[in-house]
């Protein structure tokens, strides 16, 4: 190494032992008054781009450009009053770029103090400082991506300790230190002690502590954070500080307390036995279920348990393709509507079932079963079908012939009366009585027949079996000929008819069910008004449709209840009819609903109390 200036000469030993010593930094030594470089030695060299001949006898400051970064930023004057200088400058390489050195400036003069020299040793922190700035950089983005607060507790400072978050939103700004004391006031008072216990000893046991903390927000409002902290100890093993992380869970917690309660609240569900739950794999393990449900089917907790339960095992091969249809439901829409059908229970005999099924989610085939017995409505269901037959025939067909034989009887009386007009022994008055008691006998029969029609109808429509068969017919010869029939019936009755000009009016209808409608409206006016008043008829075209009408001058109906009387079994109260005709189920104006709508028409009443009523029917032409 020469320590030659260009015009001077320097002796070597003076600055030799402390050369040997940091001989991996790179050393200048220059001198303190003109700034000219002395020495440049091989990591200068290395460090700066330049080599020794480049550099010495230059300019040091126009050289390097020296800035400090940290230490007292007048250098110079510094080194000249307390003979050195110590802190991180920034220089510049040959290409221009910074380059970061720890540098230590020591003033040194030769022996007969002419000469005063600087010795700058320089270590490189160039790659450090990238190094701690990458390090801030994945921090910050950690923190910021990973919502992760960091802090750092102090030991050896108790007890005025500081945890330094890093950042819990509105509670603890980044990087403001907090003392303890302030710090206690956020945490929740029953997490406060355990958190303290939790760091002793993760530090006693060299682990991390990690914990679950509430802290309260100023408004009330509470925040949950997960904490992990990691003990540092010196070299002695004393405990230092505590650097840890945060990330607030709230969302979690809040999520697993919700699904805690739905969780309770399917339980209760299951647990209260109010139906059969079931909860099971689609290919057919029944995993778990309610008390009601393992009754119905009559197995054990314990069979069920082992396993051995799979509903596709008790459904009967009847059910089978239902089932499947129910599986492909749940599959597709995750859930499937109720449906009826039938498991065998363990003794063999078949119980019915209403099933409603909804997935549980969409990651596992595992769905909850509603199942409800309904063996006693199928029961019941079974009966009224045995009733409908016997009312249908054990009781309408001696009917029918009873009526047939009364309606003979009044024929074979008629003729026999004309026969022997003269020579009858029978006084007029005696004939009289037999015509009118056979009349009421066929009147009663008639009521009966209407009510049992009415009946039979009814629960038809209720099981979707009522018949419709529409064909072109003339909607005026089907009035005429039930107004006709209506006539035949009550004799005594008279009829007003308000028909339109036109010879016919084409509808596609069914006409049995059409005439039954009319009938039943003129019915109902004969009852509900004075035998002495007229029952008006009538027709009117519109251009979509045609509507027909009847008209009483009965007590009317009250406009509250108008819409009521469409319904089953509606009956106005009190509303008794004038005669003995009157008794019925309510139905009537039901089923007159029901057929009209069926034909794509509608129907409606308008009334008055104490202003008669006029029914009405419409159908599209
Ligand atoms: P019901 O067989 O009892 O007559 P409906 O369904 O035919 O049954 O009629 C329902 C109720 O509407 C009747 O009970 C009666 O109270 C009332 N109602 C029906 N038609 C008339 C009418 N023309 N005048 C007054 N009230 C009527």
């Amino acid at each position: 190494m020469s320590l030659t200036r260009h015009d001077q000469h320097v002796p070597l030993d003076y600055f030799s032992s402390l050369l040997l010593k940091t001989i991996h930094d790179a050393i200048i030594v220059r001198d303190f008054a003109d700034q000219r470089i002395y020495l440049w030695n091989l990591e200068a060299e290395e460090l700066y781009g330049k080599s020794a001949q480049e550099a010495v006898g230059q300019h040091y400051t126009t050289l390097l450009q020296p800035r400090s970064l940290s230490g007292p930023a007048d250098r110079d004057e510094i080194l000249g009053r307390e003979g050195e200088w110590e802190g991180e400058l920034s220089q510049i390489g040959s290409d221009g770029r910074p380059i970061i050195v720890h540098s230590r400036q020591t003033l040194l003069q030769d022996q007969n103090g002419k000469l005063t020299l600087v010795l700058e040793v320089n270590r490189d922190l160039t790659e450090r400082k990238r190094l701690e700035q990458d390090m801030q950089g994945y921090v910050q983005l950690a923190t910021t991506a990973g919502d992760l607060g960091l802090w750092s507790y102090d030991f050896i400072e108790q007890p005025e300790a500081v945890i330094s978050y890093h950042e819990v939103p509105n509670l603890l700004p980044a990087g403001i230190p907090v003392d303890l004391t302030h710090y206690q006031k956020l945490v929740h008072p029953a997490d406060w002690q355990p958190s303290l216990t939790a760091v002793e000893q993760a530090v006693q046991m060299h682990q991390d502590y990690i914990d679950e903390i509430r802290l309260i927000e100023p408004d009330g409002k509470m925040r949950w954070l997960s904490v992990r902290g990691r003990p540092m100890y010196d070299e002695q093993g004393h405990p230092q500080r505590m650097l840890g992380v945060a990330f607030d869970i709230t969302e979690r917690k809040r999520m697993e307390e919700t699904l805690r309660a739905s969780e309770l609240k399917l339980r209760r569900l299951v647990e209260a036995n109010i139906v059969g739950i079931a909860i099971t794999t689609l290919s057919g393990q029944i995993l778990e279920a309610n008390d009601i449900f393992l009754s119905l089917v009559g197995y054990t907790r314990e069979e069920l348990q082992a396993g051995k339960l799979s509903w596709r095992t008790i459904t009967p091969p009847e059910y089978q393709q239902t089932s499947e249809q129910a599986v492909e439901e749940l599959r597709q829409h995750g859930i499937c509507k109720p449906i009826e059908k039938a498991y065998v229970n363990k003794e063999g005999k078949q119980v019915s079932v209403l099933l409603a099924a909804t997935r549980l989610d969409e990651n596992t085939d595992h769905c909850i079963c509603f199942i409800l017995d309904i063996t006693e409505r199928k029961e019941l269901e079974k009966q009224r079908e045995v009733l409908i037959g016997i009312i249908s025939h054990e009781l309408r067909t001696p009917l029918t012939a009873i009526k047939g034989n009364i309606q003979l009887a009044q024929r074979r009386f008629h003729r026999y009366i004309q026969d022997r007009q003269t020579q009858s022994s029978l006084t007029s008055s005696s004939i009289a009585k037999i015509e009118v008691s056979l009349e009421q006998a066929l009147r009663q029969i008639r009521v009966q027949e209407r009510l049992i029609n009415d009946l039979l109808e009814s629960t038809r429509i209720e099981d979707g079996t009522l018949t419709i068969t529409r064909q072109p017919c003339d909607l005026l010869h089907i009035i005429h000929e039930t107004v006709d029939d209506m006539r035949f019936i009550n004799p005594t009755r008279t009829f007003q008819l308000e028909f339109p000009a036109q010879e016919t009016i084409q509808i596609n209808a069914d006409p049995g069910r059409i005439s039954q409608v009319l009938a039943n409206y003129i019915i109902n006016a004969f009852k509900y008004s004075p035998e002495d008043s007229p029952v008006r008829v009538g027709v009117i075209i519109e251009e979509r449709e045609v509507r027909v009408w009847v008209q009483d001058e009965g007590p009317g109906i009250p406009p509250e209840v108008q819409p009521y009387v469409w319904e089953r079994f509606y009956r106005i109260p009190g509303s008794g009819g004038q005669n003995t005709s009157s008794k019925s189920f309510g139905l009537g104006l039901y089923i007159c609903r029901v057929l009209i709508a069926e034909h794509g028409g509608q129907v409606g009443v308008e009334s008055e109390a104490g202003k008669g009523s006029t029914f009405w029917f419409s159908l599209p032409r």
